[in-house]
């Protein structure tokens, strides 16, 4: 057994998932863990590991004294570069925590300099003069200024991470990245050069990602979403470091019966529901009705007895912005989000003790309440179901089970169906 090569930090359960697959899918076994592990806790055989923390939203202390630990962590454990993974809708507030986590990381690596990239092509992520953009639509116009936590409002992430840390930030525009890996290398140690912390990189395509992964070969750091993930694995398998593998994701076999758990309240989330109400059960719980976690889980599993089997159930506690916005308002933006994950959590440990061993889980808040309260300490990563939502085999306190943990905005309109297919 080799040691792990790459070492990323995942600010949120879904995103960590999400990488992850990006690794598995060029070629890398990869493991996912749920926490920081102890210090005597065994390496898993894997080319890359993922730590997933649920640090997105937490106290920026909070925020860096796990991720440092998460990188004394994966350092000890012979990883050779780290990745701070956050979402490709760059999910922060004004405080963080996104910059101060990379502000804490570079420093403890000593490198000076770190690029940040949240452009994921695949899933209609991208990047073009500093500007996020959600296909067609700027990131402050995409439905992502209604997030119930982390409400973007500005698409210009250079001004973004510029408030969020005291480094300075520049950016390599798409005209550079176009022009291929050496002309992206010597761009960002220009700007390193003239007193910057970071680089926005724009980018657009595949192309770009693979150039921008190539580019940052030697860098201790990068940050972004998993889009830039694209093109590390090469660079292993380039340096003689990574075998050839042709299947990087094979998992056990795991039979029982099928559940979703949705707590994004994400225009494609939103969608799914509406398609899969159409063809399966499906229960839409309402919160600002009955605003107690323990009696909408009675309610979700009263609902499931008899329904459970091959064809999957489906749960929602989603809602639209005003819907959600009334919530908030009646008791508080983080009491509204707490108490829709302490219900879908109660759900989930009702739905396994009910037998379900399939389970999709939308949102990357709910998965990290459902992951935690089901016990699960690590996941090996498994074929994709959409691009960045993969199946994985999940193992902890609790049985073995496959889980899908869906960022809220991925996935297609059936994905809740072509999930169990
Ligand atoms: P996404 O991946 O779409 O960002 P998350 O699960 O991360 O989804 O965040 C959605 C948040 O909204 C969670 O904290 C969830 O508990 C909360 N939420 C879900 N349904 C409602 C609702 N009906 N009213 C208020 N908040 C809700």
């Amino acid at each position: 057994m080799s040691s792990p090569l790459l070492g990323c930090i995942a600010d949120d359960f879904t995103g960590a998932t999400d990488i992850a697959s990006m690794l598995v899918r060029n070629g890398m076994r990869t493991v996912q863990l749920i926490g920081v592990p102890g210090h005597h806790d065994e390496v898993p055989d894997a080319d890359a590991i993922v730590i997933a923390l649920k640090s997105r939203t937490a106290p920026v202390g909070q925020a860096v004294s796990e991720s440092l630990a998460a990188l004394a962590w994966l350092t000890a454990a012979g990883c050779r570069q780290f990745f701070q993974k956050y979402c490709s809708t760059f999910d922060s507030t004004e405080l963080g925590n996104i910059g101060p986590v990379a502000d804490a990381l570079v420093a403890a690596l000593g490198c000076g300099f770190a690029l940040a990239c949240p452009a994921f092509p695949a899933n209609a992520r991208s990047v073009y003069q500093g500007y996020l953009f959600v296909g067609a639509l700027l990131l402050n116009e995409s439905g992502m200024e209604n997030h119930p936590l982390t409400p973007m409002t500005d698409a210009n992430l250079v001004r973004v991470l510029g408030r969020q840390t005291d480094g300075n930030v520049g950016l390599v525009p798409f005209a550079t990245v176009n022009r291929g890996a050496n002309a992206t290398r010597d761009a960002m140690t220009g700007l390193k050069e003239r007193g910057n912390r970071y680089a926005i990189i724009d980018a657009i395509t595949d192309d770009h990602l693979a150039t921008i992964g190539e580019a940052a070969a030697s860098h201790a750091l990068l940050t972004g979403g998993s889009g830039i993930a694209l093109g590390l694995p090469e660079n292993f398998r380039r340096a003689g470091l990574l075998p050839a593998r042709t299947s990087a994701g094979a998992l056990p076999e795991v039979s029982g019966a099928s559940a979703v758990l949705a707590g994004s309240c994400s225009r494609a989330t939103l969608f799914q529901i509406g398609t899969a109400r159409e063809q399966v059960p499906t229960l839409e719980l309402d919160a600002l009705e009955t605003p107690n976690s323990a009696a909408l889980a009675k309610q979700a599993l009263e609902w499931v007895q008899g329904r459970l089997g091959t064809t999957p159930v489906v749960i929602a506690a989603s809602a639209n912005p005003e819907r959600v916005a009334a919530l908030q308002n009646k008791i508080g933006r983080v009491q509204a989000g707490e108490l829709v994950e302490r219900a879908l959590a109660d759900i989930a440990e009702g739905l396994v003790a009910r037998g379900v061993r399939r389970l999709v889980v939308a949102g990357g808040e709910t998965s990290g309440a459902v992951v935690t309260r089901l016990g699960v300490q690590r996941l090996r990563i498994g074929a994709e179901i959409d691009p960045g939502v993969p199946w994985t085999y999940a193992e902890g306190s609790g049985p073995p089970m496959l889980l899908a943990l869906k960022s809220g905005n991925f996935g297609a309109r059936d994905f809740f169906l072509k999930a169990f297919n």
